[in-house]
């Protein structure tokens, strides 16, 4: 099978999940898109209210910046993949319980599998701190790092401020726009090491 059909098998799987009370209280389950192929997955926290009324990550005011920001590295969104550790929407968007994040985390693992990025980025605290939950954004942020996770294997990870906190902060979004602007010398780093 090839990646995006895996893509679409898991994806199917996860739109019938009822692992987690989340389920029964949000429209849809946005599992994520992108290119299947894609070098860089950006992951953030969880679905808001836009996304699931589309079913699709980060289409609201924070995709937008997120898209802006892209085009400022010569990236679409079809170039890279863009999933949440919670597929989805809590409600009234409350930050998703330690109990939903783990019940749901063996979706983002396949994903990650399946996809096989050289490049983990994440969008925000909660998401950095599931993978590194010692680890502090206001430390990490802008740095990229190799490090070896239980299945998810060694691998190098960039943490990023979430656009959504940035959007309206001018000090926390000039640090987000630099540090992604950061994210092509990385991947050439990455590269050329191979
Ligand atoms: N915020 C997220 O973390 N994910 C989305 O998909 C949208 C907003």
């Amino acid at each position: 099978m090839t990646k995006k059909e895996r893509l679409d098998q898991l994806g199917a799987i996860m739109s019938i999940c009822s692992n987690c009370v989340l389920r029964s209280g949000c429209n849809r389950v946005v599992p994520g898109e992108g290119n299947p192929e894609a070098e860089i997955i950006l992951i953030g926290e969880a679905p808001g209210k836009k996304e699931d009324e589309t079913g699709r990550p980060f289409v609201g005011a924070a995709g937008k910046f997120l898209d802006e920001m892209l085009a400022t590295i010569k990236l679409r969104r079809e170039d890279i993949y863009i999933a949440n550790v919670v597929k989805c929407r809590p409600p009234e968007n409350r930050d998703p319980s330690q109990e939903e994040i783990e019940t749901c985390w063996p979706w983002l693992e396949q994903q990650i599998e399946i996809i096989d990025p050289k490049i983990i980025v994440t969008l925000g605290r909660h998401s950095l701190g599931r993978f590194f939950p010692d680890m502090k954004i206001s430390e990490t942020h802008g740095k990229a790092f190799r490090k070896e996770l239980p299945n998810i294997g060694k691998r190098v990870f960039y943490a990023l401020y979430h656009p959504a906190a940035a959007l309206y902060n001018g000090s926390m979004r000039e640090t987000l726009i630099k540090d992604f602007g950061k994210i092509p010398k990385i991947l050439d780093k990455i590269k050329n090491e191979k």
